[in-house]
């Protein structure tokens, strides 16, 4: 890596995360079949108010797991936001469930909420909340809704581990919740995964669906499931992050209030906002947006950051956007024009936990010039 690069994203491991990983291999535990799983397991859902973690193997893996174990399939609608992750609208399309989206908040960049209830239908089973880069989805709304209609709610929290909503752990406010434990998200085991649920029947078919739905009789299956396990590796990493935890999302929110006191008065950009009445932003990206103002577009403007040292990466591309499901049909007139804005407006600049004050104030700096360079 070259030195003068401000990485875009780059965890911290200096706490157990060795010590631990020594324990795994001292005691030849590095299978799934470890003592460090289970304690990941029990720690995170405590964390999270949740009766039970199970962890698989990345956050994708928990989405998969989450709409297959609520029984979506064929003829059934699932609504979720167009701006997210694809691993979101790929579970629910692998089911055969038909995906439902919905434009994002032009403020906090998460599902409009007010445009939920229009895309209810009879078919409709589940909503597949996914809170976006650093403020939480109002969840109220939502839960009515799901109550009012019989709907099932998968709580997508990668992005907001340690985030609260009105107080409460994001990712334990539905009937399912998903966490990542990818390097960029706020605790990482390499690459890793859970699903929470407060449902023991649900948690045991999780467990399941991660095992390759193995029984009693062994080598006997009723049920396809996959290989999702998690290795007592990456648990004993998890675990030692968890112990960090208030202490990262401390540094996120501070790291994020840096760059909004440095940029805020940079002309032609849009910032996260500070806070909802709800929640405040726990930045696990600083993302900005571009003015229509601003006569180039987020992908001219990361690269010229990128000339200037600064690692940057692109917002989400929204879900009926996606060629691959547009060859599949879906999405066929619909049209978002927030999250088609902000797909091609925004961006975000270096988040990473070991990303050092000195560093955000160069990026910032140079966000400014870009800015300042093209008199908007
Ligand atoms: C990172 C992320 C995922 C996927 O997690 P992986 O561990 O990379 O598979 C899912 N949803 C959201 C919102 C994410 O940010």
């Amino acid at each position: 890596m070259h030195h003068s690069i401000i990485p875009v994203n780059e965890p911290l491991l200096d706490g157990n995360e060795k010590k631990y990983l020594v324990e795994c291999i001292d005691t030849g535990w590095v299978s799934s079949d470890g003592p460090f799983v289970l304690r990941l397991e029990q720690e995170m859902a405590r964390k999270m108010e949740r009766k039970f973690g199970v962890a698989v193997c990345n956050g994708s893996a928990a989405l998969d797991v989450a709409v297959t174990v609520l029984g979506l399939g064929a003829g059934d609608e699932v609504i979720l936001p167009t701006f997210t992750i694809i691993s979101c609208a790929a579970a629910i399309v692998r089911t055969g469930a038909t995906p439902v989206v919905v434009d994002s908040d032009p403020v906090t960049w998460n599902m409009d909420v007010n445009q939920v209830s229009a895309k209810i239908t009879p078919r409709t089973k589940a909503i597949m909340v996914v809170h976006i880069y650093g403020l939480p989805v109002d969840m109220d709304p939502i839960l009515s809704l799901a109550e009012k209609h019989g709907l099932k709610i998968i709580e997508d929290a990668a992005e907001m581990i340690g985030q609260t909503y009105k107080g409460r752990p994001c990712g334990s406010l539905g009937d399912i919740g998903t966490l990542s434990f990818y390097p960029n998200k706020h605790m990482t085991t390499g690459e890793g995964g859970m699903v929470l649920t407060n449902d023991a029947e649900l948690a045991e078919k999780c467990r399941s669906l991660r095992n390759l739905c193995f029984q009693k009789k062994r080598f006997v299956h009723e049920k396809l499931g996959w290989n999702f396990r998690m290795s007592n590796l990456q648990a004993a990493l998890g675990v030692a992050q968890l112990e960090r935890l208030d202490e990262f999302v401390r540094r996120k929110r501070d790291m994020g209030k840096r760059y909004t006191g440095l940029l805020q008065d940079v002309p032609g950009l849009r910032l996260p906002l500070p806070a909802t009445d709800y929640a405040e932003n726990v930045y696990w990206v600083y993302g900005v947006v571009l003015k229509d103002e601003v006569p180039f577009d987020a992908e001219q403007a990361m690269q010229r950051l990128a000339e200037r040292g600064v690692g940057t990466r692109p917002f989400f591309w929204p879900m009926h956007e996606q060629p691959v499901f547009k060859r599949m049909g879906l999405f066929k007139g619909i049209e978002c024009p927030v999250a088609e804005r902000i797909a091609r407006r925004g961006f975000y600049l270096p988040s990473g936990l070991a990303l050092t004050n000195a560093q955000i104030e160069s990026a910032a700096d140079q966000v400014g010039r870009l800015l300042k360079s093209t008199a908007c």
